[in-house]
């Protein structure tokens, strides 16, 4: 609903709440509106007109590619809504309160070659918390630790020959210094094995990609596998306190440039007007913007915007993503001395074992040891049905035989967490499936990880696409 205020313009504000006092602020000769947003604001919000005029954008998801895209917008000078599903802002990087700090729900980390986030990060006054450490990666194979996170542990690494270390060397070196064209159309099976050799292949990397992908394993394309090495680096950045602070910095100061964020409201639908303008609905009311920028997957967008024409859903409703899971735990003592363990031993029920704080101190958590048990999983695997205590008694074998001292008493919480849409499933055809920003119809873009090809999902990924995109909106 619309409502005109007294010098014509009209202020869009969600149709079911509208309030007695907000009908008759319309009319005050004071030229006052009093806006009575009930529950997401929390609080009266008492605005002159001229300060609520209408919304240029609606953002649509409130995860790094909705928040990088609002507040570049809003310090342009741009109005805009964002409506984000849950109560917290930040999407799959989003944290939950753990004593008095933060913690992710599922375990991050940054790369040295994250350049965009690190300078929001420093654009944003949290550099100083920005840290850079090289904790331990290790892979499990026949029942020990092997490390694995530098050329220098590469070539001691002692489940490969000497000659076979050589040739995953070079191989390695092969991906860092070249570009991903190279390797365009090529799955990554075939070619891991025919160049690093069958057994490094069947020892370290196809556990690797069975534990992540499962079924699809052999199917995912070479430039995908380019970018985890390509990218990486061995050191480490992670921002004290946890990464949710950056997406409370964003929020406030989207907020202080005039942006709304509403938090705990869930999309349901939005649908271009016969005026050009857009209806954005939600579970606390319709909303009439300009411009609509949905960060949800394409899939999901998809299924929010039946005015997408049916040839565009047809190219790019398509492929499979994962889901996510992570059990975490808090242990009254350390488990291990490595922060990232990768199972290569057949059998494990988790991808991988994160030991958070042999990365961080303990003492940012109270004294507490955190292990994240992680899974990428189809995502109607019956492993996202189970309660947590289930999904526990089945991990817990396999933490003794991680470390035959653990006993379940050094448990003292846990928590479980799991989201759809996790990992994209990055195919050899993947590539022609992947949408523009702008799409077919008049005022609707589209941006989201799913886009950021070759290189893997990552906070960075997405800050660069909400880059580009404002630079296209711009333009
Ligand atoms: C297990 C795991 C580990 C990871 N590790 C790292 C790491 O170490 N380093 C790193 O940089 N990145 C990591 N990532 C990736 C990183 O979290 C993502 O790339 C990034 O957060 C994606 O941000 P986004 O905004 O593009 O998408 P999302 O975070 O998915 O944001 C989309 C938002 O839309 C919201 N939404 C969905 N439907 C609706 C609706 N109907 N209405 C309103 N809102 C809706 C969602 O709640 C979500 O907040 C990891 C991801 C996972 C799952």
């Amino acid at each position: 609903m619309l409502i005109p205020l007294s010098h014509g313009s009209q202020v869009p504000v969600p149709c079911k709440n509208l309030t007695v006092t907000q009908m008759m602020a319309t009319c005050s000769a004071t030229r006052k509106i009093v806006l009575q947003l009930q529950g997401f604001w929390g609080e009266t919000q008492s605005k002159t007109d001229e300060e609520y005029s209408y919304m240029q954008y609606a953002i649509l998801g409130g995860g790094a590619l909705g928040l990088g895209a609002a507040y570049r917008l809003t310090k342009a000078g741009h109005s805009l809504m964002l409506f984000e599903q849950e109560t917290t802002a930040g999407g799959l990087a989003a944290g939950f309160r753990i004593g008095d700090t933060w913690l992710e729900k599922y375990y991050h980390h940054l790369f040295r070659t994250d350049t965009t986030v690190i300078k929001l990060i420093q654009e944003l006054g949290l550099g100083d918390r920005l840290e850079w450490l090289h904790p331990r990666t290790v892979c499990l194979i026949d029942g020990k630790f092997q490390q694995l996170d530098s050329p220098l542990t590469l070539l001691k690494f002692s489940p490969l020959r000497i000659d076979e270390r050589l040739r995953v060397a070079a191989v390695v070196a092969v991906l860092k210094l070249t570009g991903s064209g190279l390797y365009e159309g090529k799955t990554a099976e075939p070619w891991l094995r025919q160049w690093m050799g069958r057994r490094p292949y069947s020892i370290v990397f196809e556990p690797l990609f069975v534990a992540k992908f499962g079924a699809m394993h052999d199917q995912i394309a070479l430039p995908w596998f380019w970018a985890r090495f390509h990218d990486r680096t061995t050191y480490l950045g992670y921002l004290r306190g946890g990464f949710q602070q950056l997406y409370e910095r964003l929020v406030e100061r989207i907020s202080q440039a005039g942006g709304k964020v509403l938090l705990g409201t869930r999309v349901e639908s939005a649908k271009p007007l016969a005026d050009g303008r857009w209806e954005v609905q939600t579970g606390q009311g319709a909303w009439t913007v300009d411009r609509v920028i949905s960060t949800l997957p394409t899939r999901l967008t998809c299924r929010l915007i039946p005015a997408l024409p049916g040839d565009y859903r047809a190219r790019y409703d398509w492929g499979q993503a994962y889901g996510a899971q992570c059990l975490i735990l808090s242990l009254d003592r350390q488990l291990t001395d490595s922060y990232w363990i990768n199972p290569c031993d057949a059998g494990y029920p988790f991808t991988s074992l994160v030991e958070h704080t042999n990365f961080r101190p303990t003492s940012e958590y109270g004294g507490r040891h955190l292990i994240y048990l992680g899974n990428y999983r189809p995502m109607d695997d019956p492993l996202f049905k189970m309660k947590k205590e289930d999904i526990l008694q089945e991990f817990l074998p396999y933490l003794k035989r991680i470390n035959p001292a653990f006993d379940p008493e050094w448990i003292q919480e846990s928590w479980l967490f799991q989201a759809p849409f996790a990992q994209p499933i990055v195919t050899t055809e993947y590539r022609e499936h992947i949408p523009l920003l702008r799409t077919p119809l008049k005022g609707l873009w589209v941006a989201n990880m799913f886009q950021v090809y070759p290189h893997d999902r990552g906070q960075n990924y997405s800050f660069e696409l909400a880059d580009r995109l404002v630079r296209e909106l711009e333009n």
